[in-house]
């Protein structure tokens, strides 16, 4: 047996090889919420009275998220949870993924909003890809341009939207999503490749308050994928444990792979990566992004998108570009 080296009484169940020690259940599951609490301290993410939107999908990391939140809150007066999830309309993944969404808030006592694409957009996303492949097998015959997003690229804009628009419909002051340490890693690094400085101010701990956007925070930012998903298993929380079907067609999907590897081989990369992030957005935060030309266009303030009325940076929003290209 592998004592915890922390209690020195339980038998350790994990090994957190980049600080080199071995956990019992216990002792992981207080360090998972301690970390919670850091991440909420440091950013002032819980605030009284406060009406916090949570953003779920059935999965590891939101259920992990939700769960913590709601032993956090009994202790913020006035503040409220309100458990959002957006059906992409993704059929054999997120109908299931729902089912365990509702039953972590029936244990819970909570209310599951649910929002659509179809209702949103007209079109789920077994639709869209429908039609993206239809267009790119006809431009490839006829020689038209089109060009073809990963699945990803769609989910990801009008998932955005969506969950801001069901925030913003419930008079939510923030909204709280899943994005775990590995996450925020990936994206640095993807905005690294991408070369897109002017996201950095977006991927950390929190957001801004920016006219008609609900400010995001990430209260798990201080714990690693794996971590949720032990969290979950060992706190006994429903959660959909089969993956999307198209996640094969991302980039983030390569970066994360990719990001594991060097984790395996050099325990502390995701962390030291996320402890970049977090500096160099401390440094380069919003409010001195005036004074970079190429990023000024964040100093902005958002208007409302031509095409469809939803709030915009630009005269059209990018989910009515996308939709457009696949009409
Ligand atoms: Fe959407 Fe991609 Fe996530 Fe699937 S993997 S739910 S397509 S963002
Ligand atoms: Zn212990
Ligand atoms: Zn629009």
């Amino acid at each position: 047996m592998i004592p915890c080296s922390n209690c020195k009484k339980q038998e350790a169940v994990t090994r957190l090889a980049y600080s080199r020690t071995d956990l019992c259940g216990n002792c992981f599951c207080s360090l998972f919420e301690e970390r919670v609490r850091q991440a909420n301290k440091r950013y002032r993410m819980l605030r009284l009275n406060q009406k916090i939107a949570v953003g779920v999908s059935g999965g590891k990391d939101s259920a992990a998220m939700l769960y913590v939140l709601s032993k956090l809150v009994r202790n913020v007066h006035g503040a409220e949870l309100i458990p959002i999830a957006i059906d992409e309309g993704i059929k054999g993944y997120r109908n299931e993924s729902l089912e365990k969404a509702r039953e972590l808030c029936e244990k819970l006592g909570m209310e599951l909003r649910v929002r659509s694409f179809s209702d949103e957009y007209g079109k789920g996303m077994d639709d869209i890809i429908e039609i993206r492949d239809g267009k790119a097998s006809q431009a490839t015959v006829q020689g038209a341009s089109f060009r073809p997003q990963p699945s990803c690229s769609y989910c990801g804009v009008m998932r955005r939207q969506s969950l801001n628009k069901a925030a913003l419909g419930e008079g939510a002051d923030v909204l709280a999503v899943g994005h775990n340490a590995d996450d925020v890693a990936q994206t640095f690094l993807m905005n690294l490749f991408r070369s897109e400085p002017q996201r950095f101010g977006e991927t950390g701990a929190a957001t801004t308050k920016k006219e008609g956007f609900v400010p995001r925070i990430r209260p798990l930012i201080f714990n690693l994928e794996r971590e949720c998903a032990l969290y979950c298993e060992l706190g006994g929380l429903p959660y959909y444990r089969g993956g999307c079907p198209y996640a094969h067609e991302s980039f983030r999907g390569e970066v994360k792979d990719f990001l594991n590897e060097l984790e395996e081989r050099h325990p502390g990369t995701k962390f030291n990566l996320l402890q970049s992030c977090l500096s160099l957005e401390e440094k380069l935060g919003p409010e001195k992004w005036e004074t970079l030309d190429e990023i000024q266009v964040h100093a902005r303030k958002a208007g409302k998108c031509i095409s469809c009325g939803q709030n915009s940076w630009n005269e059209k929003c990018r989910a009515c570009e996308m939709l457009e290209e696949l009409a």
